[in-house]
Order: structure tokens, then C-alpha cells, then sequence
């Protein structure tokens, strides 16, 4: 059991030189339906920094709530608890004019370049409008040189936001400096400087209108983006997947962002254009000092540009820390499973594709306890049923998640309505259900009958084959026609496979076959399906073979030396780690 601990934030956050906290944050979206029907926990408490000039990527499975909270941090989606620090200023809070011009310092860069342009107008104006909502530049003007009280009138305004001044004007003389990213040439500005014994009056007048400005501010981010000076008056269609890609760019960093979430900035596009346009990401976060979070399904791509990755399941984020510590040696059982699914260059790296059961939950119902515990390949049993054989427990894990499946299913409006109306609904298939999920053996005499067969069959004695089935096997044991049965028997022994052939008559004369000690809870529970109490099947099946991963959310645990934390109860000193758990299964 490695040695962890519970992650104290406050700890962490005290080395680091952090640009965005996010606390408890939760995005939730009200259905709107009818019958009460649960809010959406597109992102259901997440809590992560991001440091100053840093990539932290954010990966997941489709549909994991990625894209929600990135668009949540540029409030783009309205937070529903929780808060976003931005320089320690919660943007949460913000409206009106506040958060105007905090919208200046974060922009989003979106996936599709097909499609998050508008086609109807010129390259140059795409760029041009975020400058022209916020009425770019704005002229901030620093005085230096003096400790009177300082007024600014004319063109300019008083810089009080305390961030790098558009012009600087020092006194007494009146001597200007124009910062490098308004594109003003310093003879076009006049300054003005008059002193009294308390105060000092600056009037600035510029000699270029503001339409100008911006103009030439469009034409320097085409050079920037790796585009030229004349496209600005091309259309995007007429451009490629790669360069659309780089307009958006462009546009995003019109305003001079401090903080950009790039959703999936590459997947649309083809491999040897995906290289050139994260090169150009580097290159602009290297020169402007840019703070990225990096949306991605694509693990290799996140590898090669983030410097952290969280990586994230069910609105929750399971495992935060360093890249390559991270991709080299996932602790968290989610993250493990995920990075198993890269393909691996390298043909002699044995590596194990873990293969999860089922489909992530449903948002608008996620389990409690632990997000991933519908699915978890190494999910804590209760201590009575350590000693279970895996065959079992995953019969009865996956019992559990059909059921769960199955109320989802009926949450919709026809069953709902069905059952409102007194109509028969679908519970019925639970016989079928349990012969695909738990094994079933015959007694020994019948046992000795199916070898027989099989050796008929596989000897070209077909009719001896079924006349020893017909003896020993009642078709009306069975809902199956029992002739098909046969047949198909007998093709299983003649294609060679002999236990398919075996499990196939298993499944329709044989009983279950679990032990003992968990006989009579599972049948309890199948009964309850039969007479058409699913929940109450569900709950009992939670209360005899549910674990702390059923019931507790688990803790963010620290697990190197690094700050790594991931999100799993096994991290806990009372359990087995997940790695441990993993190489016995493979065992
Ligand atoms: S807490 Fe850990 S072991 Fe339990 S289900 Fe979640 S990820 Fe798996």
C-alpha cells in the first residue's frame, strides 16, 4: 500500500502562481421536461487550478462534461455552485460592464473551423468584431514620474485596471511610449502636459481613428497565425480546414487574452495540418505569455502539448497531475482504463486493453458514491465476498447494471405513460437476462448425456445426437424451440466449438450455478423482477453486495511526489491499491 495522503489544497496552491482556482464548481442543466425529471450534472464539483503560462489538459469520453466546464470558465454556461477565481476574483459573480471587460482577458477557441465561422463575412471583420464589441483599444494611459494626482482627458483614460497600459506618458516633458500591441506609431499621438502644485492634467489627442486602428490590429494576428496580410478580405470558405482553424485563433486572440480554453482546436482536422496548427499554439503562448486548457479526446495529442492533464468522467475529475508521470503510470482505475485504449506503436509492448462493461451512466442520474462504480474493473467488494470468484461477482456486478440500465430506459415519457395507464410494460426477459450473465450447470447425469452427444455430433452421428438430447432433455422444459436447439448444437460441435455447443444447452435445462452463500439473495432479487419490482430488486441487490465505492463519493488522494491526486477510495491505507488489483486480475 504506497503511502497517501488526503490532498490539502491549500498546501499545493501556496508554491504554485496560479491564474484560475475552481472550487466545487457545478454546471447543472434543468431539464425543462415534465413527470420531475432530474437536473443534468454536466459537472458536478470539480476543484483543480491552473498555473500562469501552463497547458492543462482536460480529457475524457464524449459526453464526461469536458466541453461544459471549459465553456463554464469563460462563462459561455452559467456555474450553478461553485466558483471560478480569475486572478482571485470570482467571474462567477461578474455582469455587466465586469464582466465585459473580464470577457476581454478569456476566449475560447472551438473545435469545428467549418463551422464556427460565419461564412457571410469577410476574414477581416470575423477578426475585427470581438475589437469592435469592445470597442478596442481603449487607450489606457500610464503617467509616470509624478506623485501628484494624475487626470486623463482627450483620447485616452487613466489606467486603473492595473494592467500593462496602452500608453505611457511620463513627466514633466510630456515624453510618450505606445505599447507594442496597439498598432498606433507614436508621431501620430500628441500629449499635453500641464502641472499644478497638487495635480497634473495629461490631454492626449491621436491622429488615427479607432476603425483604423483595428484594422491594422486584424492585419498584424493574420501575419501572427501564420496567415497573410490580404486574406483579410477573403471569405472562409475559401480557405482550408487549417487555415479556418488559424482565423479562430486569430479572432480569439484579438482582445490580447490572458486564458484560453482550446475545445478540441485539432480534431477536425487532418494529422500533418493537427501538427502545424499545435505548433502555432506553443508558439503563441511562448510570445504572449498565453495560459491554455486543452479540451481533447485525443490522449497522444494531449500528451505532446500539456504540461498537467485532468482527466475526467461523469462531471467528476478522477485524476489531475503532471503528463508524463500521469500517462507513464496511471493511478486512478479510470485513467488506467482510458490510456489503455491508445494503440502502442511499439508490437512488443504487451500492454492489456482494459475493456470496460456497459456505457457511462446518465448524468441526469449518476450513481452515488464513486462516479466510475457502474463500471470499475477493480471496484472494492465488501470484505464478506472477498473470497467470491471473479466469474460470480461480475455476474452479479453486471445483474446490478442492467437493472440500472433498465430504469433508465423506463424513465421514458411511452413508459411512464404506459405504466400510468395500467398497460403491461417491458419487465419481462429477466430468465434471459440471467442465463447471459451468470453460469448454469446440469446435474451429472445430464452432464454425461451432453458429452455424449457431442461426441455423436462431432463423430457425423447427428440423428444419435439428437435422439440422446430428445432422452434426456424435455422441450417443455424450455421457452426455446427445441429443434433449433438441436440444430445449432450440432453446428456449434461441427464448427469445433464444443463449449459453446456445451453452454448452449447449459443455459436452457441447467440451474444457475453461484454459490451458496450468495444463492438465495441473487434469486431473491430476480424474484422481485419477476413480479415486476425492479427497484426494489435494484435496492436489494445495493444493500447485500454494495461497497464504500456504491455508497461514499470518494476523496482526492495525493499519490506521488509531485502533487498527482486521484480520485478513488483504494487510495485509502484500508485497501489495496488499484494497480495491485489490476495485475492480480491479470494474473
Ligand atoms: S472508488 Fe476507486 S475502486 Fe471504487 S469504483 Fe471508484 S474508481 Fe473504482
Amino acid at each position: 500500500m504506497s503511502e497517501t495522503e488526503e490532498l490539502r489544497r491549500s498546501d499545493r496552491t501556496d508554491e504554485r502562481n496560479d491564474l484560475v482556482n475552481v472550487n466545487g464548481l457545478k454546471t447543472y442543466y434543468e431539464s425543462g421536461g415534465i413527470l420531475g425529471s432530474q437536473p443534468v450534472k454536466a459537472v458536478d464539483g470539480v476543484d483543480f487550478d491552473i498555473e500562469r503560462g501552463e497547458t492543462l489538459g482536460l480529457v475524457g469520453e464524449s459526453g464526461c462534461g469536458k466541453t461544459t466546464l471549459g465553456r463554464t470558465l469563460v462563462r459561455l454556461e452559467r456555474a450553478t455552485d461553485g466558483e471560478v477565481l480569475f486572478d482571485g476574483e470570482d467571474i462567477t459573480t461578474f455582469s455587466g460592464k465586469r464582466l465585459k471587460k473580464w470577457r476581454r482577458d478569456a476566449q475560447i477557441v472551438f473545435q469545428d473551423p467549418e463551422s464556427s465561422l460565419n461564412d457571410r463575412m469577410t476574414v477581416g471583420e470575423i477578426i475585427q468584431e470581438p475589437l469592435d464589441v469592445h470597442d478596442w483599444p481603449d487607450l489606457d494611459v500610464d503617467v509616470v514620474g509624478t506623485q501628484k494626482e494624475v487626470t486623463v482627458s482627450g483620447d485616452g483614460h487613466l489606467n486603473e485596471d492595473e494592467r500593462e497600459a496602452d500608453i505611457t506618458v511620463e513627466v514633466p516633458g510630456g515624453a510618450i511610449s505606445v505599447r507594442d500591441g496597439v498598432p498606433l506609431p507614436q508621431d501620430r499621438v500628441s500629449v499635453d502636459v500641464s502641472e499644478s502644485d497638487s495635480s497634473v492634467t495629461v490631454t492626449l489627442s491621436v491622429d488615427v481613428s479607432r476603425s483604423k486602428l483595428r484594422r491594422a490590429r486584424v492585419r498584424e494576428l493574420l501575419t501572427t497565425v501564420g496567415l497573410r496580410r490580404e486574406h483579410y478580405f477573403r471569405y472562409p470558405h475559401q480557405f482550408s480546414g487549417g487555415q479556418r482553424q488559424r482565423i479562430g485563433i486569430a479572432r480569439a486572440l484579438a482582445l490580447e487574452p490572458e486564458f484560453v480554453v482550446l475545445d478540441e482546436p485539432v480534431s477536425a482536422l487532418d494529422v500533418s495540418v493537427q501538427a502545424k496548427i499545435l505548433n502555432l499554439l506553443e508558439e503563441l503562448q511562448e510570445e504572449f505569455g498565453l495560459t491554455y486548457l486543452f479540451i481533447a479526446h485525443d490522449l497522444s495529442v494531449v500528451r505532446h502539448i500539456c504540461d498537467r492533464v485532468a482527466v475526467m468522467y461523469l462531471g467528476h475529475i478522477m485524476e489531475i497531475g503532471e503528463s508524463d508521470e500521469l500517462f507513464q503510470n496511471p493511478k486512478n482505475p479510470y485513467t488506467r482504463a482510458l490510456l489503455s485504449a491508445i494503440p502502442d506503436p511499439d508490437p512488443t509492448d504487451d500492454k492489456r486493453r482494459i475493456t470496460l462493461r456497459g456505457t457511462p451512466p446518465s448524468p441526469r442520474d449518476p450513481p452515488k458514491g464513486c462516479p466510475f462504480t457502474t463500471r470499475c474493473p477493480v471496484k472494492i467488494r465488501p470484505s464478506e465476498y472477498d473470497h467470491l470468484d471473479e466469474e460470480t461477482w461480475e455476474g452479479i456486478e453486471l445483474l446490478r447494471e442492467i437493472l440500472r440500465e433498465r430504469s433508465r430506459a423506463d424513465r421514458s415519457f411511452t413508459e411512464m405513460a404506459r405504466g400510468v395507464l395500467g398497460m403491461e410494460t417491458r419487465f419481462s426477459g429477466i430468465d434471459e437476462i440471467v442465463r447471459e450473465v451468470f453460469p448454469h450447470r446440469l446435474d451429472p447425469e445430464r452432464e454425461q448425456a451432453l458429452e455424449r452427444a457431442i461426441e455423436a455430433a462431432d463423430g457425423g452421428r447427428e440423428d444419435e445426437a439428437r435422439e440422446i438430447l430428445g432422452q434426456h432433455f424435455d422441450p417443455e422444459e424450455t421457452d426455446a424451440d427445441f429443434d433449433d436447439l438441436v440444430d445449432a448444437f450440432i453446428s456449434d460441435v461441427h464448427a469445433g466449438s464444443h463449449e459453446q455447443a456445451r453452454s448452449r444447452v447449459r443455459d436452457r435445462f441447467g440451474e444457475m450455478d453461484v454459490p451458496p452463500e450468495v444463492r438465495s439473495d441473487v434469486e431473491t432479487a430476480i424474484d422481485h423482477v419477476r413480479s415486476g419490482d425492479e427497484d426494489t430488486a435494484r435496492e436489494y441487490l445495493r444493500d447485500q453486495f454494495g461497497s464504500v465505492c456504491d455508497a461514499e463519493s470518494p476523496q482526492h488522494h495525493v499519490v506521488s511526489d509531485t502533487g498527482r491526486t486521484s480520485y478513488c477510495h483504494r487510495h485509502r491505507a484500508e485497501h489495496e491499491e488499484p494497480e495491485v488489483v489490476f495485475e492480480s486480475l491479470v494474473d
